[in-house]
């Protein structure tokens, strides 16, 4: 029997208030419906709780979710229950009272949904449980946690296998945000999914704007940029320890309400700074990149990368916690030559030959993203295999305000043809470091070693810095005219191109490198395009909602979000719902939130009305 597609919609309005599904999610429903396994990898914010949570209502017995984080469960069973729908935990976090208590509620059949770690599927005479309670479809949530080949993996998901083999008649369905093809090929056979049904969706997230500034003073500029976005709440993400804390600290001092966040925290002080983010008591959180996967905070307004990060995969990651809610969002990349350097050297630094090529690939990737003059959208999602037809994204720096270019004719040949007589001199080809060391004429130990000081391009460039020398010489890869192997210390080599400007007068078209930003960005009076997502609105009544929210919350004692995200209360800060058939339009008012919220968010918004 098939559930149909318009009781599938009744139920999304009816318990979660949303009126349409988001890309994939009626398919993924359907398919798991229907019995069938299936395997979906949606990024961050796609919606994939929802991709379980109503079919858990829209079938009998119960649902089991396997889930790695304790404090997720927390927050999702307080999500359900707020809108009204039966599900709870299982975690070591209980006491043996309040087990009990659920362990009876299970019995009598009292809940739709069921969310437990791993490793209490395993205890004894926990499956011959499961079976009394009529599981009737088994959700793995962050499925990539199976594989050792992710970046999360937890030896206690392996054990999923015997599950399975447990209840071979009930459908199983993975979900994650990460999963390269080998991470994929892993949690399809280990979890032995069968001709298991495939989704995947755009990785593009088109209410995120990417932006990368030359970091030039990076704490003023961190600091200018909270200050000019002072209700909007985000992460900061830092290479280490030391920075996290020293920036948290500095932050606080000025005012700003940042907590720190690695994992030489103790653990209490750990999780009291998330809750305290979560709750939009602390509008900051400076963090190493230990800071992740719990942070389920729809309304995260920036991300920023105070430092480099290593690579691509985990930028996305990264900047994907920004705008899970829909609402526009930025992702800011402080990007530095110095941070390039120490990367660089630290890299060399590693005894293993596949890591160290492994890295220097990752290395190139990410400086290719930071310093592109075209679309970064388009490069990040290119990293990803996707293909995209738009020309201009509207979302990201250089689409919304080109760099600009100048002849660099002079500069790429000087460069080229420092890279040429090298080769010449000695027979062989260098790195990206040497060539700029040998036009900048300085004087190094490898310099006077291969006598490339007698060569007649030693110190033409001298008028320029090294960085820049080295942004060149990346432009100039990107450009095709030089090649740069990933493996044997990443040496230049000219392309045939690359000769064909050396012999000829073919001009050569470089991007003005990335420039400071202006010391106070003006705010612009003239009309400015509307970004994806963005809903606009009284802003003073949204700040009166958030407000209200927020004193509600606390009386529940659940993070903010759970009782409306930011795009109900901008909605409702847009549309004025006047009565409890309008409050019903809004996104995310079901049944439940209608009858516990409608009339005190109805008469705030009516007491804005008259008293402004
Ligand atoms: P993921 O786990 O894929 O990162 P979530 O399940 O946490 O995403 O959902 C992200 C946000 O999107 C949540 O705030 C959720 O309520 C919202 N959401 C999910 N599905 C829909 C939908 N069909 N319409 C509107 N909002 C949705
Ligand atoms: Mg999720
Ligand atoms: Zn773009």
């Amino acid at each position: 029997m098939k559930t149909q597609t318009t009781d599938l919609l009744k139920i999304l309005k009816h318990s979660f208030g949303f009126s349409s599904f988001r890309p994939l999610q009626r398919e993924i429903i359907e398919d798991s419906l229907s019995g069938r396994d299936v395997f979906a990898l949606l990024p961050t914010g796609g919606g994939k709780s929802l991709c379980y949570q109503l079919p858990a209502l829209a079938r009998s017995g119960l649902t089991l979710v396997v889930s790695p984080l304790i404090s997720l469960m927390k927050d999702q069973v307080d999500a359900m229950e707020t809108s009204g729908i039966p599900a709870t935990f299982l975690n070591s976090s209980l006491d043996a009272a309040e087990s009990k208590e659920r362990l009876e509620k299970l019995d009598r059949g009292e809940y739709r949904l069921l969310y437990a770690a791993p490793e209490r599927l395993m205890l004894p005479g926990f499956v011959e449980k499961l079976r009394r309670w009529k599981v009737t479809l088994i959700a793995v949530d962050e499925a990539h946690c199976i594989s050792e080949w992710g970046h999360d993996f937890r030896p206690e998901y392996r054990r999923l296998a015997e599950l399975r083999e447990a209840f071979p008649e009930v459908p199983l369905l993975a979900l994650t945000a990460t999963a390269t093809g080998r991470v994929k090929e892993d949690i399809v056979r280990q979890l032995h999914l069968k001709n298991p049904a495939i989704y995947v969706a755009s990785f593009n997230r088109p209410n995120l704007t990417y932006r990368v500034l030359a970091k030039q003073k990076a704490y003023e500029q961190v600091y200018h940029y909270l200050k000019s976005h002072p209700q909007d709440s985000g992460i900061i993400y830092c290479q280490s320890r030391r920075s996290v804390e020293e920036l948290a600290e500095r932050l606080s001092q000025q005012g700003i309400d940042a907590k720190p966040y690695h994992a030489g925290l103790g653990t209490e002080e750990r999780s009291k700074n998330q809750e305290l983010f979560l709750r939009d008591e602390a509008r900051v959180v400076c963090a190493t990149i230990a800071f992740g996967m719990g942070i389920h905070k729809s309304n995260v307004r920036f991300v920023i990368h105070y430092d480099l990060p290593k690579n691509i995969e985990g930028y996305y990651q990264e900047t994907g916690r920004a705008g899970r809610d829909g609402l526009p969002a930025e992702c800011l990349l402080l990007f530095g030559a110095g941070d390039t350097v120490k990367y660089a050297q630290f890299i060399e630094q590693k005894s293993a030959a596949r890591e160290r090529d492994i890295a220097r690939e990752q290395l190139r990737q990410i400086l290719h993203y930071a310093e592109t003059s075209s679309c970064r959208r388009t490069a990040l999602l290119g990293y990803f295999g996707e293909e995209t037809s738009v020309a201009n994204c509207g979302g990201c720096d250089n689409c919304l305000s080109p760099r600009s270019t100048f002849d660099g004719t002079v500069l790429a040949k000087k460069f080229l043809s420092c890279v040429f007589r090298i080769r010449e001199k000695g027979g062989f080809s260098v790195g990206l470091n040497h060539v700029v060391e040998v036009l900048t004429g300085a004087n190094t130990e490898k310099i006077r070693r291969w006598k490339h000081d007698a060569i007649s391009t030693y110190g033409i460039g001298k008028e320029r810095h090294k960085r820049e020398w080295s942004a060149i010489g990346r432009e100039l890869v990107r450009l095709g005219l030089l090649t740069q192997r990933a493996e044997k210390f990443s040496v230049l080599e000219l392309t045939e191109e690359g000769m064909n400007v050396l012999s000829s007068d073919q001009p050569v078209v470089l991007t003005q490198q990335l420039l400071p930003p202006p010391e106070t960005a003006s705010p612009s009076t003239a009309p400015r395009a509307q970004k994806s997502g963005e809903i606009v609105c009284d802003e003073a009544l949204f700040e009166r909602l958030r407000r209200l929210r927020k004193k509600l919350a606390d009386e529940k004692n659940v993070p903010a979000y759970i009782v409306f995200s930011d795009v109900a209360l901008r909605q409702m800060a847009r549309d004025l719902p006047a009565n409890a058939i309008e409050f019903r339009q809004i996104s995310g008012v079901g049944d439940k939130k209608l009858q516990e919220f409608g009339d005190i968010f109805i008469s705030e918004i009516s007491d804005h009305n008259q008293t402004s």
